[in-house]
Parts: C-alpha cells; structure tokens; sequence
C-alpha cells in the first residue's frame, strides 16, 4: 500500500452501519470521519451494499474527500442474529361457549357496574319487575331506538343495570339515557350472548381501569362463585386488567379455560453434548440447556410444532436471501426470554385478546463466508475500491474500545448492540478472546412493544430510549422519581393528564390508554434487564480467564445500546457482585461507545501500536 492512503473501516450491524475514514501511514493512523446509516437489508446479505456506500460517501463527504479518494475498504464479518419473537406461545386462553370476556371498546358509554339477566332490548317490556336486566342491542336497532326502549322499560318500572350493543354506539345511547349505566359496545359477534343470563357489566370513569370484574374475587361476589368456581375465572380477570371496561356472562354450558399447549422441543448440538429442552419450560431452563452446550455447532426444533417451523423459517430465510442452500445455514447462539405477548382469544365475542406466556427467541445465525464475499464483491464493483473482510466484530471492537483514554491491556469489553452482545478480552501479549451472543437492543424494543401491546415499535423504541412523565395539569409535570415540576409556560391541553416521553427537545403523548406511568417503566426496566443482564454475564463468562468472571476487574461498553440511560447501571449493578466495574468507552477519544468496530477495524490492520493475536473463540 502506498504511504498516505486512506482506508475505510465499516462495522456491519443488525441495526446500523457506520464507517470510520483514516489516513494511514508508516504504521500512524489519523482519523479523518465518522459516518452512521441505517443497516440496509439483513445483516449479512447483498442488501447492505447499499448502507455501506452511503456511508462511504457520507464518510469520504466529511472528510473534504470525494469516494474515489478512498484507497480500501475493510468490513467485518457479520453475522447476523434473527429474532422470531412471537410464536412460541405457551398458554393460551379459549373460550368455550360463549361467555364473553375482557373487551376494551375506545368509547363505552356511561359507567358504573350493572349487574342482571341477560334480555334482548326489543323484548324488554315483557320483563318482570322483580330482577335486574342487562340489554343486549344488536346491529337491527339504532341507537334512538335503543333508547327508546329502555327509557320505556324505566317508565314501567323494569330494571335495566347495564347495556351491551353491537355498533359503536356507547356514548350515544348513553346522552339518550335518563338513568346513567355502564355501556359495552363494539361487541362484534353479539349473536352468540344467550339470553336469560346473569350478567356483569362494567365500566370505569374516564382515564381509569375497571376494578371490580378484574378481581378474581369480585366476580365471585356477583356470581356467588364457590371457591372452585372462582379458581376457573382467574383467566378472565386476568384479562380484564388495566382495561377501561368489561363484561362477563355467567354461562353454565360454557367457561373460559387457560390451557397449555405443546409447543415443541429444542434441540441444541454443540461441543458439550446433544441436548434437548421443550420450549415450555421456559427461557431460565433453555437458557441453562444453551450453556451447557458450549460452543453451539447448531441448532433445530421439533419438527411440525411452532419451534420447529420457527427454526427452519429462520434458515430458510437466510439462505433466499443469501443464495445457499438452508442446509448450510447453521444456527450458533440462542437467547431465551419469557415475556408476555397480546394474542387474540379463541371463541371471543369481541376480537377480545389476553396477555399470554410466550418465549421469544433470538437467534444467531452463521452462514458460510460466501456472502460477506458477496458483499465485498458488489461494493467493489460500484465503487472500484478493493474491499477485504476483517475478522470478528468483537475482535475489532476491542481495538476499537482501547482508544478510549486511560483503558490498557488486560482489557473485557461489552459490545451492545441491536441484534447481539458481544464479548472479548484482550491480555497484555495481545491475544482476543471474543464471543458473540444473540440478543440485545432490537429485542428489548419487542418486548417493550409486546408487554405494553403497543403493536408500534417506533413508540417503543422511544419508551425504551427516554424516562417518563405524567402531565399532572396545565403546568405541572411528575417524574418517575414522583419528583414534579411546575413550567413556566402553560401544557398543551392535549397532553393533560396524559404519560409523555420525554425526548431532548420534546414530549410525546403515549396514545394507548390505560398504562399508568409506573407500569411502562417496570417493563421497561424489566425488559433490559432480562436481555442485557443475562446476556451480559453469559458472554463475559466465556471469555473470563478459566470462566471465572472474578479474573475480570473493568469492563469498556461500547455499542449504540451503551448509550442507553439505564442499560449501564443495570449491567454494572449486577457485574459488581463480582467486583467487575464497567465504564462506557469512548473510542477516539471522542465518540463515546460508538464506532468501536469500525477504528477497529483500521487500527488492527494499520496501527503499530496496537498487537493483535490470534486466538478466539
Ligand atoms: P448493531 O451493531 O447491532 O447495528 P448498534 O451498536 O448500532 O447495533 O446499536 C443499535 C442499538 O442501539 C439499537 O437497538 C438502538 O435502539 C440502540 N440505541 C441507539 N441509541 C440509543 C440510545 N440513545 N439509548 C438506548 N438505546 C439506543
Ligand atoms: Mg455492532
């Protein structure tokens, strides 16, 4: 190479692409750029030439360079981690029958709790005046004459307690009403409530969550259930928390039933043994069953259950898109985490759905070497600049992560990333241990979107990256401290009342309902430390000195998930039972823990003072 070039490194992730331009000369290398774009396509696959470019361009554009200036191009080899996060459902809620459970309609009407036989409304004047009725409206009567009819009832003296119709027509019949009652609406499938039933309605004033059908026990009161009676409507309780209202029906032929279903076994092949783990068992159990695996040569499910499908899905997505053949497509790490997902109820009356067990699982994938080939290929040819792959992630991060003042050899390292945490350990000769395990940032914006069930990651990722607030009135904030502010200048009306993120320039209103401030911060706390606690400490161990994480004193985070507010103090506060200290690096002295594998990736191949050895694992 000639004596001034200038050389690319450029760090592949799940999530982000970012490039670091250099000049290079007699072993010196000067830092020109930094560039950070969205990763194009999978990780791993012709897809990202795209990202890389751009941020080549963005780079070279920086540094006062165009892109034909840039000499070589290093990349890392990228492996890529697939999440399937859904589908492992362990429990499942069915309604037999038709007992009609939680439903959270945006605008019931009225509130309160009725409670009484169930009655078509058009028949309501042949009601006797001794008990209590709840009037079912189908989609045949319109909301005036609903009204009609039970003003009419009222007049004569019959008891109506509570109103379930079809349409969405709550608040309407509601402002008709001379009594308020509590309005269920939005019942889609009204048809399959019986008549003659004993029934609960209820419905909690605005911005609050129904109290008395969400306990267990509070159902058993209405219905006088006997304590086995009242064991079997957990489920429904259960469901109906959090939620602004609800109706339960006190169906003899029917029930609701919480029932496991089989979801297959994992198979796990590594160095330390052929080991099988069934997946409903949960994560603590498959996690385990993936340690004692050492070193994973692959893994596969059952075949024709969920995680056997789950599996050969991942593979077979892998090899489309990177042209071979699934049978080369082999799985090397697995991350299991118990979360709680949102899943449509089966045998519901209102598309009702309930908060279910599920295990998500994050998968690392190895493909052969061709792709990364692939990769380096077409950025060739678009750019003509020669582009050679560099070794691990990790190995690079390292590099990359010494150039933080004050780190020095022995050095462990964290990479958080979106798609893995990585590990490696850097001893005074030089030699790198690194690891590379499944799981990190992308996952814990699943869980956040499925635990709160947003169904809206980019609001999840919010909730993830910012605290919390609670706009108390016009000018007056509560942090999750329950530590208030008052502003100077007045609220937006819209925001009353409402939790905001609190981003560094702005607060947006959370729209779901329902979710008290302190509930999304618990999860979301949960949710980072089940992924980056747990994954922490497994890929540090690996590359401890004799596996023992006592032989490591300070640990250098890097990675866009380093930025995070809490993820650092969560990790530290575990690693210290160990006397670990972890800091967050700042690579170049100056980007904090980013760009760690990109410098990396320059410094390892051209810089003098940094020794590299070859070991890993
Ligand atoms: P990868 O190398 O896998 O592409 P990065 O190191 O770029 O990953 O990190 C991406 C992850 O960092 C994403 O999950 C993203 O949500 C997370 N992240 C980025 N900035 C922040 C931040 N300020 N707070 C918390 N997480 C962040
Ligand atoms: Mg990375």
């Amino acid at each position: 190479m000639a004596n001034r070039d200038v050389v690319a490194g450029v760090d592949i992730g799940n999530s982000t692409t970012e490039a670091v331009l250099m000049r290079v000369r007699d072993g010196h290398c000067d830092f020109l750029s930094y560039a950070m774009i969205p990763t194009t396509g999978v990780k791993g696959t012709r897809e990202n030439k795209t990202g890389v470019i751009a941020a080549l361009k963005q780079g070279a554009k920086d540094a006062g360079l165009s892109l034909s200036d840039i000499d070589e191009v290093l990349i890392n080899e990228a492996t890529p981690v697939i999440s399937e996060l859904s589908t492992d459902v362990i429990s499942q809620t069915t309604i037999i029958g038709s007992v009609m459970i939680g439903h959270n309609p945006d605008t019931p009407g009225g509130n309160g709790i009725g409670v009484g036989y169930t009655h078509d409304v058009k028949s309501l004047h042949l009601c006797n005046k001794t008990d209590d009725y709840i009037a079912v409206v189908d989609a045949s009567v319109d909301f005036e004459e609903a009204a009609k009819l039970i003003n009419r009832a009222f007049d004569d003296g019959i008891s109506v307690t509570g109103i379930i119709c079809k349409k969405d027509d709550g608040v309407l019949i509601a402002n008709r009403l001379s009594v308020t009652l509590p309005i269920v609406d939005e019942v889609m499938q009204i048809e399959k409530i019986p008549f003659g039933k004993l029934a609960a309605v209820e419905v909690a004033s605005e911005s609050g969550t129904i109290k008395v059908l969400s306990n267990p026990y509070g159902i058993a009161g209405i219905f006088k259930l006997t304590p086995e009676e009242t064991k079997s409507v957990i489920p429904i309780s259960k469901s109906l928390i959090g939620l602004r209202s609800g109706v339960v029906i006190n169906n003899d032929e029917g029930g609701v039933k919480t029932q496991e279903i089989p979801v297959g076994n994992i198979y796990i092949y590594g160095t330390g043994g052929d080991f099988s783990v069934p997946v409903s068992q949960g994560a603590d159990k498959i996690t385990e069953t993936v340690l004692k695996s050492g070193d994973i040569f692959d893994i596969a499910g059952e075949k024709n259950t969920n995680t056997g499908n789950s599996f050969e899905r991942i593979k077979r997505r892998m090899a489309d898109l990177t042209g071979q053949m699934a049978d080369s497509i082999k799985i090397s790490d697995l991350s299991a985490t118990d979360t709680l997902a949102p899943m449509k109820v089966s045998g519901g009356l209102a598309n009702e759905y309930a908060m279910e067990s599920v295990v998500m699982l994050s998968s690392m994938v190895k493909t052969s070497h061709l792709p990364m080939k692939q990769i380096a290929d077409v950025v060739t040819d678009e750019i003509g600049v020669n582009v050679s792959i560099m070794g691990k992630e990790a190995d690079n991060a390292i590099i990359g992560a010494l150039t933080t003042s004050g780190a020095d050899t022995p050095l462990a390292i964290l990479d958080l990333g979106g798609g893995s945490t990585d590990a490696a350990l850097m001893d005074q000769q030089g030699n790198i241990k690194s690891v590379h395990t499944a799981g990190a940032g992308e996952m814990v914006t699943t869980i956040i979107d499925l635990e709160l069930a947003l169904s809206d990651r980019d609001t999840a990722e919010l909730i993830k990256r910012y605290p919390l607030a609670r706009v108390e009135t016009f000018n007056m904030l509560r942090f999750e401290d329950q530590t208030v502010k008052f502003t100077k200048e007045q609220l937006p009306p819209e925001l009353y009342k409402r939790v905001v993120i609190l981003t560094e320039d702005k607060m947006i209103p959370i729209r779901k309902k329902n979710l008290t401030m302190e509930q999304i911060a618990v999860i979301r706390k949960e949710a980072k430390r089940k992924v980056f606690v747990q994954n922490a400490l497994k890929a540090l161990t690996k590359i401890a000195p004799d596996g023992n994480l006592r032989n490591i004193q300070f640990v250098v985070m890097v990675g866009g998930s380093a930025l995070d507010f809490e993820v650092p103090d969560l990790i530290n506060e575990a690693l210290s039972k160990y006397n670990i200290v972890a800091g967050r690096g700042n690579v170049l002295g100056k980007f904090g823990p980013r760009a760690a594998v990109a410098a990396g990736l320059v410094l390892g191949q051209y810089s003098k003072q940094i020794r590299l050895g070859g070991e890993s694992i």
